[in-house]
């Protein structure tokens, strides 16, 4: 026999959609179909349940040789690496929950660590135009019902948030938008002719990396000022055209992506497109939203926000909290050689950081925890498998709204698997004994 869990939450994108529903056997062990996902996150459901997964902590020798250990043993190591180093790096959380996020911070707390998270090499430039300028945002309810002009500015839902659009910006009817996409204007700015840039009314196809003038252009036009007759390869006429959209709308929301945040003028991009969005606002309603990327790297931010006031890039080893990124900033650490042993939660830094990091992190006691073996783990000395967060235990995350929904449980992890949390509990405790601290 087998049953359906219903109100499911899916632990991959920033969407975090959750109505999904999932088959699962009646002894809540196998999980056998996934309903409503799109494929990435039927993936991400799926794939826990390959026969050939990690079960047991594995420890890589100076040769490079990989034998098991216990978790009493992954427990040690981790807990004497992090409390002997004079700092060390503890990187990733994007894809855990908020409790355990929240259990980091604190063994970095009593280990004068520097903790960071994903939005170092993603949404980080955001935060910063955020805390330089304000932001007017709103939640993916108020787009779904009311929003009836979409910029997606430097992003490709249909390929990174596959179902954003149909759950809440272009296709759903809403409350006053009971046309659904027959009701929205949509605009895509990208080098790009992507799958989302096919779907726009217009698409703004700008020169690479000048994104930064193209919207001062939009402000100019929005006032009525005169431009010259390209603006980073856009015609003059397009641009008082897609201005003129959005003045007649009554509702716009940009939503953007690393297309403004990782290139040229990075958190710049980000400061301008907010003040786009606020000289909209003279004209009609309009807010503005990052297209942030793992389930839970908004859950990430918000904890650090709550334990130390800042929200990524957090330096602890003074004993006080510091925020300077480019100074605090994981790859700058790495890369200066000034961190002494390298923690990763909830995260791929082996996959996704630059190469000269990554052989920083391979010449360092380090520590993955994952549930999968990634290319992090190739790099690191000892690698904890934990269980999936969201499939196999639930927990607090916040979605890219930053609207905080509770991921489910949907079936049990393999028997003796730790979840993150737990983990981290052990290794606190441990922490706290060779610290000598109560
Ligand atoms: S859009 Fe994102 S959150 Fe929704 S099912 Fe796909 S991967 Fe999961």
């Amino acid at each position: 026999m087998a049953k359906i869990v219903t109100d499911v939450v899916c632990p991959f994108c920033g969407t975090l959609c959750d109505d999904l529903e999932v088959k699962v056997t009646d002894d809540d062990k196998q999980i056998l179909e996934v309903y409503n996902a799109c494929v990435i996150g039927t993936e991400k459901f799926l794939h826990s349940q390959a026969k050939d997964r990690l079960k047991v902590p594995m420890k890589q020798d100076e040769e490079g040789n990989w034998s098991e250990a216990s978790i009493n043993e992954a427990v040690e190591y981790t807990a004497q690496m992090l409390a002997k180093a004079k700092k060390p790096l503890m990187y990733g959380w994007s894809s855990t929950n908020c409790e355990a996020q929240s259990v980091g911070g604190e063994i970095a707390e009593l280990c004068g660590a520097v903790v960071d998270n994903t939005a170092t090499v993603c949404h980080g430039t955001t935060l910063i135009a955020v805390q330089d300028v304000g932001v007017p945002s709103c939640t993916l309810g108020e787009v779904k019902n009311r929003a009836d002009r979409i910029i997606f500015w430097g992003c490709n839902p249909a390929h990174a948030h596959p179902r954003h659009m149909s759950r809440y910006s272009i296709f759903p009817r809403g409350f006053f938008t009971g046309k659904g996409h027959k009701a929205r204007k949509m605009i895509v700015v990208d080098p790009r002719t992507t799958d989302t840039a096919k779907m726009a009314d217009i698409h703004m196809q700008l020169e690479q990396g000048r994104d930064y003038e193209l919207l001062s252009a939009l402000r100019v036009a929005l006032r009525g000022a005169p431009l010259p007759e390209k603006v980073a390869g856009i015609p003059r006429e397009t641009i008082i055209d897609a201005a003129e959209t959005l003045k007649s709308g009554r509702f716009v929301v940009i939503f953007f992506g690393m297309g403004v945040t990782q290139s040229l003028s990075k958190n710049h991009n980000i400061d301008i497109a907010i003040m786009l969005t606020k000289d909209l606002n003279e004209h009609t309603k309009a807010a503005i939203m990052p297209m942030r990327g793992h389930y839970n790297v908004t859950g990430s931010g918000e904890v650090l926000g709550w334990q130390f006031g800042y929200p990524f890039s957090v330096d602890l080893s003074r004993g006080f909290a510091r925020y300077n990124p480019g100074d605090s900033s994981s790859n700058d650490l790495l890369r200066r050689d000034e961190v002494d042993a390298v923690f990763v939660l909830g995260s791929d830094p082996g996959a996704h950081f630059p190469i000269s990091s990554v052989k920083k992190i391979a010449n360092l006691p380090s520590v993955c925890v994952d549930p999968h073996y990634t290319p992090t783990t190739a790099v690191c000395k000892l690698h904890m498998p934990v269980a999936f967060v969201g499939v196999e235990v639930g927990g607090c995350t916040y979605r890219m709204d930053a609207v905080p929904i509770h991921a489910r449980k949907v079936v049990d992890a393999p028997e003796g698997m730790l979840t993150d949390e737990e983990f981290l509990k052990l290794v606190l405790k441990r922490i706290k004994e060779i610290k000598g601290v109560a």
